[in-house]
This record gives C-alpha cells, structure tokens and sequence, in this order.
C-alpha cells in the first residue's frame, strides 16, 4: 500500500461525494467524529430557518412550524436509521438522562429482579447512573464484568443487561444478537447505549428484538455539540412503561394542565420538559442528510479504512512503543482504533499541532474515530504518516504539548 494507491481507492469511491456536504477545514484530517461530528453544510439553514420562525412566528410556532412534534418527528427519521419502527423512538434530552429514566423504568418493569448487569468499561456516566439508581431500588445491585463475561454473567435474578455496544475506549463492538437471545432466555431485558454505532453502521434493531436503546446526536450522527440524544422502547413494552422524569411535555394533554400526571401513549411519554428547538434544527440537517446514505456502504469503507489504519501503523511505526487496543477481527470492532502509548496525551497534542485531529483517553489511549463520509483513504495515509514523524522526531516532548486541557 502507498500514497497513490489510497488516491486511487478514493477515486474508486462511491461515498466520496458527501465529503463536500460538511464544512470541515482546509488541511485538517479530522479523526474526531466519534466525539463530535462535523458540521453538515445544511446545519446552517435548518438553524437560521429556525431562527425566523422564533423572530416571525413567536410563540405560534410551537403549533404552526411543527416545533411541538419535533422529538417524535425526529425520532421517526433515527428509527430508520437504527431500523426500528417509527413508534419506537423519540429525540430528547441528553443520553445520561434517558440512560436515567431507562435504567428506573426497566426496574419498574421487572418487579422481583434486582440485578444490573454491565461491563467494567462502561463509559463512567452509564456507570454513575446506574450507581445512583440502584440507590432507588431496596437490594439491587449492579454487576459489572469484562466484556468477554457479560454473557455468563447474565441469570434468572438479572432485571436488565446495561452495555454499549461499541466500546468509547476500545472500539470491541458486541453481538447484539446472542446477548439479546441469552438475556431474553433469562427474562431479562437489554438496554443498549449506541453512542458509538448510531450513524457508523446500520442497525437492526426490530429484527434483533431489542428491548430499549439509548444513543447520541452529536458523535457520528452529527447533530452539533450537546445535541438532543434519542431513546427506543420496543412497541411490546411501551404499555408498560413508567419513567421517573414526570414531567409536563411527556403528560397525555399538557395543556389541560392538570395537576395529575398520566402519561402520553407511546414514546412522548420519554419526554420531560420543553425541548430546546434550535438544537432540534442542527440535529434534523444531519438525520435529513443520514436517510438518503447507505449505511452498508458506511460500514464497508469504515471497516476497510480502520484495517488501512492498522495496517499502516504496523507497516510505518511498528519500531515505536505502540500497542493496538482495537480487535483486529473486523466484525468486532467499531468505527474507530485506538493505540496505547505511554505519552499519549502529549503525541495526540502535537499531532492535533499538525491539523490531524484525534483524541486522548486516560491514563494513555490515543483515539482515532474513523468516520467514512467525509474522510478520505489519503487522509488515513496522511494521518499514520503525521503520526511516525512526530513519534520519530520526538516532536511531542516539546513543553507545549505536555500541559492538560480540560477536555482530552
Ligand atoms: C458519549 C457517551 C456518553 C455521554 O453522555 P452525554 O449524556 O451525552 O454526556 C455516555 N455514554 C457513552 C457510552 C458515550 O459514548
């Protein structure tokens, strides 16, 4: 593999039309889209359409420019995103909060179940989450594996198995399918967090009988940062549904204002306050731009650009002290690679110096997300390339690549 061949393979590629879609910079190689998408191009006139229909309609456009029904209108465009039906997803508030009202409802559903069954690895949030409710819930508990024991781990006394289902530090992606059927045996639920599989990869998530999901707006699906996160609830156990997080926009009629709560049929009832609409209109120019993409296709460019990445890294810098923390098998791994290396933090900084943005994980993990819309076969060159120089000059020990920002 050289530089002219990686030309050639985008020359060859039937996606490379959607890189002029986003506004990404001039010479940036932007390897951060599992953290924070893009902008699309389109973003900026569904956000200033939604701004005039705040200046012009005011208030009246909660009625008359469909700003009420937004989170179930976009939840309808991610259901065929994530292959699930219309009625089983919603667009709302952040992905740790409906990982909160998941987590509560899915107890409330299994009545003499106690048990939270989910991996050591979890991204610190889920784990926060579920710590907190517990607290909720006399004797329950929570037990976190690795993620090769989750499947034995999960018994007759598990309410629900808690994973996600590519991993934000490794990229080790599990088989929805067996721990669905193993859990389902068991009578469990799944709750599965697709933070980092939602707009990488299709899903299936009628067809895999998934219980509920949560996922995010703002990493591959590009919705802008803190974009509104979704949530889906199979249709068979939405009458069963009782969420903690009562509030008024999730009440059968919220303008009666009645002071009892019932809740709104189906997925609305995720709901809890007003959304923030603006967000809604980034969010809604991605998922427009996602339902006219072939995922398929998505997940074959990815799939063959992180092996590029491997290969490369082990044909250019295999003399330096990097560790692959990404599966090799590719049907088990994500759309982003991971390296270990001892200074991460300081190589990631000098190559973001470089315009080749990724970025670190603590205590030493080097993060790469590999996002096939917009990147090209070069820029996987380009970017191992700014890799081994800078590991080969030690240009990452300079002074301003060791200080700590707040965000990695
Ligand atoms: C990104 C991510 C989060 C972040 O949750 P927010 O509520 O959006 O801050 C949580 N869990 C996983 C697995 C993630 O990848």
């Amino acid at each position: 593999m050289n530089r002219e061949e990686c030309l050639r393979l985008d020359a060859e590629d039937s996606l490379a039309k959607w890189r002029a879609e986003f506004a990404v910079p001039e010479g940036v190689i932007y390897l951060d889209g599992n953290s924070l998408g893009p902008q699309p191009k389109q973003a900026v006139e569904y956000v200033s359409e939604a701004l005039k229909q705040w200046q012009s309609g005011l208030v009246r456009s909660w009625n008359s420019a469909g700003w009420f029904d937004a989170p179930a209108r976009l939840g309808k465009k991610l259901a065929a995103i994530i292959g699930a039906d219309p009625s089983e997803v919603i667009v709302t508030d952040s992905m740790s909060v409906n990982l909160f009202k998941l987590l509560v409802a899915a107890l409330r559903i299994q009545l003499n179940r106690r048990t939270i069954v989910t991996e050591v690895g979890s991204f610190p949030s889920d784990l926060y989450i579920a710590q907190s409710v517990i607290r909720f819930f006399p004797d329950s508990t929570i037990r976190a594996v690795d993620a090769d024991k989750v499947l034995e781990a999960i018994g007759t006394d598990t309410a629900v198995v808690y994973l996600s289902h590519v991993d934000f530090r490794t990229a080790h992606m599990h088989d929805i399918v067996s721990i669905n059927q193993r859990a389902h045996q068991c009578g469990a639920l799944v709750l599965w967090n697709l933070a980092h599989s939602a707009g990488a990869m299709p899903l299936h998530l009628s067809q895999t009988e998934t219980d509920m999901a949560v996922g995010c707006g703002y990493k591959y699906l590009n919705g802008g940062p803190g974009a509104p996160a979704f949530a889906h609830v199979a249709n068979r156990h939405q009458p069963m549904l009782d969420q903690p997080l009562s509030g008024w926009f999730g009440h059968q009629r919220p303008f009666d204002f009645l002071p009892d709560y019932q809740p709104a049929d189906g997925m609305r009832q995720l709901l809890c306050g007003t959304p923030p609409i603006l967000a809604y209109a980034a969010l809604e120019a991605s998922l427009d731009q996602f339902l006219t993409v072939d995922l398929e296709l998505v997940r074959r460019k990815s799939t063959a650009m992180t092996q590029l990445f491997i290969d490369l890294v082990e044909q250019q810098s295999s003399h330096h002290e990097l560790r692959l923390c990404s599966p090799r098998q590719s049907d088990r791994r994500g759309s982003h690679i991971t390296l270990s290396h001892e200074s991460g933090y300081s190589v990631v900084q000098a190559m973001i110096a470089e315009r080749v943005i990724g970025d670190f994980r603590a205590p030493d993990l080097m993060r790469f997300g590999i996002t096939p819309l917009y990147l090209r076969y070069v820029d996987i060159w380009d970017a191992v390339a700014t890799l081994t120089r800078i590991l080969d000059d030690e240009t990452w020990r300079r002074p301003e690549y060791q200080q700590g920002n707040t965000v990695t």
